[in-house]
C-alpha cells in the first residue's frame, strides 16, 4: 500500500525533520492506519543512498536492498516476540508461547548495536511497534538510552494507544499524529492495490485502509464471515452449534486472542441495526444492509440500545475469558434475545 501518498502531509513532515532528526519520533493513531509501513518508509528513506526529491527510498540501491530483506545492518525492529514468530514461522502454538511484549532482553541486545559504527549514512534506526507492548522496564531501558543518545541514533516508536505506555518516555519523542484518511484517497489507495469494492471494506475498517487491505485480501477472515452469519441469523439463530463453530474458528487464529475484535465488529453490527431502525443507512456493513433492515424491523431501538451497554461489559471481559464458548453462548442469547418477543 502507498502509504506515503496517502500519508502526504505526515510524511512532508517526517521530511522536514530529516535535516535535524529527533532522538525519538512517535507516530500515533488509529489501529489499522498503516503506521508501521509509513515508518518503515521513512527509515528506509533515511538509509537510502540515493534518496529521491521527494524523500522517497529509491529502492534500488545496496543500501534499500538490504533494507528489503530485512538485513540493513543499521536497522533494527523492536516488536514483540509472539508477533515475530507468528511472521517468520506462521506457527499458532509457537505464537502463543512467544510473549506479547517487548522485554528489557530485547533492549539490551540493542548494546551491541549501538556499539559497533554505522554502516554509510552515518545513523542507526529502531524501529519499536507497537509501543504500548514496550512492558515497564523495556520502556525504562530506552529512556536511559534517550537520556544520553548515541550519536545518529533515532528511535521510530510507533503506537495505537500511546497514553498506555510510559508518559515520561512519551514526553521525550517528538510526536507526528496520524488521522484517517479523506475517504476518496484512502479508496484510490486501495483500487490502486488491486482491492476491488474497496468502498466496502473501508466502511467495515472504520475508515483505516491498512485494515480494510487486510480484510480484503483476506476475504474478511474465516470468523468474520462466519460471525456475519450468525448476526444475520436473528431468531433463527442456533446458540449452540454457531457458538461451537465459532470458538473452532477463532481458535483457529495465531497470535493475539481475537475475541475482543469479534466483540468490536458486534458492536458496529449493532451501530447499524440502530442506525436502521430508525430509517437511516447503515455505516459498516455495507452488504449486509438489505439483511440488517429486515432484521431491526424485528426489534427494537430500546432493545438495542440495552444490549450495546452489555456488549461494552463483555468488551472488558473479552480481554481475559474464561471460557471463551460460554463467553459466545452468553453474547449469542443475549443477541437472540433482542428478535424475540
Ligand atoms: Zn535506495
Amino acid at each position: 500500500m502507498n502509504v506515503i501518498s496517502i500519508y502526504g502531509d505526515s510524511w512532508r513532515r517526517l521530511q522536514d525533520w530529516r535535516q535535524r532528526l529527533p532522538h525519538a519520533l512517535l507516530l500515533s493513531g488509529p489501529r489499522g492506519l498503516g503506521k508501521g509501513l509509513l515508518a518503515q518508509a521513512f527509515a528506509a528513506s533515511l538509509l537510502c543512498e540515493q534518496v529521491q526529491a521527494d524523500g522517497k527510498a529509491c529502492g534500488a540501491c545496496l543500501a534499500c536492498h538490504w533494507f528489503e530483506q530485512g538485513n540493513h545492518p543499521d536497522f533494527r525492529m523492536l516488536q514483540p516476540a509472539a508477533q515475530k514468530t507468528q511472521e517468520e514461522e506462521g506457527g499458532a502454538d509457537k505464537a502463543r508461547r512467544g510473549g506479547q511484549q517487548i522485554t528489557i532482553d530485547q533492549v539490551r541486545e540493542l548494546d551491541d548495536f549501538f556499539g559497533v559504527g554505522t554502516h554509510r549514512q552515518g545513523l542507526r534506526i529502531i524501529l519499536v511497534n507497537p509501543a504500548e507492548t514496550l512492558n515497564r522496564s523495556a520502556a525504562n531501558a530506552i529512556l536511559k538510552v534517550l537520556e544520553e543518545p548515541p550519536p545518529g541514533t533515532l528511535f521510530l516508536l510507533v503506537s495505537s494507544e500511546p497514553m498506555r505506555f510510559l508518559p515520561t518516555l512519551r514526553s521525550r519523542c517528538q510526536a507526528l499524529p496520524i488521522t484517517r484518511p479523506p475517504a476518496a484517497i484512502a479508496q484510490r489507495a486501495l483500487q490502486e492495490e488491486g482491492v476491488e469494492n474497496p468502498e466496502v471494506w473501508l466502511a467495515l475498517a472504520g475508515g483505516a485502509p491498512g485494515l480494510a487491505q487486510t480484510l480484503a485480501s483476506t476475504n474478511g477472515t474465516a470468523w468474520l464471515d462466519a460471525l456475519i452469519q450468525a448476526l444475520s441469523s436473528g431468531s433463527k439463530l442456533e446458540v449452540i452449534a454457531t457458538a461451537t463453530a465459532l470458538d473452532k474458528a477463532l481458535k483457529a487464529v495465531k497470535g493475539e486472542n481475537p475475541l475482543p475484535q469479534l466483540v468490536d465488529w458486534s458492536q458496529k453490527w449493532l451501530v447499524d441495526l440502530s442506525l436502521a431502525s430508525q430509517g437511516l443507512p447503515t455505516r459498516f456493513y455495507l452488504r449486509q444492509r438489505a439483511r440488517i433492515e429486515t432484521l431491526s424491523t424485528g426489534s427494537s431501538l430500546e432493545k438495542l440500545v440495552r444490549f450495546y451497554r452489555q456488549l461494552v461489559k463483555l468488551r472488558r471481559e473479552s480481554e481475559h475469558p474464561l471460557n471463551a464458548r460460554l463467553f459466545l453462548e452468553q453474547f449469542l442469547f443475549g443477541y437472540r434475545a433482542l428478535f424475540v418477543e
